[in-house]
């Protein structure tokens, strides 16, 4: 899944603090219902879907009538098929109508609207479905798929989208867990169904192509081929994440349940140890510099904190917190150092010096 989190799109904070949400029954459908220009769905456009972004949150902080705390849903999703970070995991929705339904569903708008762009692409058609899944596997979301209109006297989220929601909320080949009234992907497997991109390349549930094979190959090569029934390759499976998940433990690392260290879903690190290389292009330009250890004091802010944060939320480590979750933001907390420190343990290349505050390597490792 493509995720941007806020630091990437540029969030402005949250005007009151967000309300925790421990689980729901599962996810609503929404759509922007105002007019959308049909050039952000061309296919060259992703650079204004930022933008657009901040644009959405900015008119919902202006929102005197709701008065909302921050953008209303928990997740958008671009033409192109990005998942933009709203309010997130565990953070009640402001979307749904009322009370009731804001507390019972999460919220996912598609960027579509009730004129120009009215149509969601394919690619955004899996990016919902990516959506779904996070918050499912992030946020304890339960089986149900709706649209906005169910259950709420409202048009959102227009006909095309509430007639793919009705269809079952699939994939656009037709696959996947997604449906209204439950799925494998929240039964009893609780099998890491992310995906992570890795020089470019993705790998994780769904992901395809010649480099997922390699890894199939090199994990059957290792010994560690017991779930393959078919394959290994092309298409990144169920028993890859299982294969996968066992050579991790092989490794030390520790926690095989979604989105903990030997959860079957590659990290750089067991990646290398696996193929002996890194396939794919470096994305060295993608990661910023490393802003030197003095941005790193206990108790004193500095804005690269709050890309630090970023990554720490992307690899899912944020154990340490306090409130309801861990939000990105500009201090270096003690919640930060400890987060840092895990961090660093779960990574062989910097487990010998797990102090908790971000070196070079820590700075790369964690945002490449
Ligand atoms: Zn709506
Ligand atoms: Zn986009």
């Amino acid at each position: 899944m493509k995720l941007v989190t806020r630091a990437q799109w540029g969030a402005k904070p949250s005007k009151y603090s967000l309300a925790y949400i421990a689980s729901t029954q599962g996810v609503k459908i929404h759509y922007e219902g105002s007019y959308v220009a049909k050039s952000l769905g061309d296919s060259g456009a992703h650079g204004s879907c930022a933008g657009h972004m901040r644009d959405i949150q900015a008119s919902h902080l202006a929102n005197t009538k709701e008065d909302y705390s921050d953008i209303a849903y928990n997740a958008v999703v671009c033409p192109h098929g990005f998942v933009f970070e709203g309010r997130g995991l565990h953070r009640k929705t402001g979307a749904n109508g009322n009370q009731t339904l804001n507390v019972k569903d999460y919220a996912v708008c598609a960027m579509v609207g009730n004129s120009g762009l009215v149509q969601p692409t394919e690619a955004q058609l899996d990016g919902l479905v990516d959506a779904v899944q996070w918050l499912r596997n992030g946020g304890a979301a339960g089986n149900e798929v709706l649209g906005h209109r169910d259950g709420y006297a409202t048009q959102c989220p227009g006909d095309p989208l509430y007639a793919w929601v009705k269809a079952g909320a699939h994939r656009p080949d037709g696959t996947g867990p997604q449906g209204g009234t439950g799925g494998e992907a929240s039964g009893g497997t609780a099998l890491a169904r992310y995906q992570v991109t890795i020089n470019g390349l993705v790998y994780g549930y769904r992901a395809s192509g010649a480099h997922v094979t390699a890894v199939g190959k090199a994990l059957v090569a290792r010994g560690f081929g017991r779930h393959y029934s078919v394959g290994p390759g092309p298409e990144w499976s169920d028993a890859d994440t299982e294969n996968f998940s066992d050579f991790q433990v092989s490794l030390g690392y520790k926690g095989t349940a979604p989105h903990q260290d030997a959860d079957g879903v590659p990290g750089p690190v067991s990646l290398q140890q696996l193929l002996g290389t890194l396939p794919g292009k470096p994305a060295t330009s993608s990661v910023p510099p490393f802003p030197g250890r003095s941005a790193f004091v206990l108790g004193k802010s500095n804005p690269a904190v709050t890309v630090l944060d970023g990554g720490l939320v992307r690899r899912g480590f944020t154990k340490h917190h306090a409130g309801a979750a861990y939000t990105p933001g500009p201090l270096f907390s003690q919640n930060t150092l400890l987060n840092v420190r895990d961090f660093q343990r779960a990574t062989p290349a910097l487990a010998g010096d797990a102090d908790g505050y971000p070196g070079p390597l820590t700075w790369r490792l964690l945002l490449s």
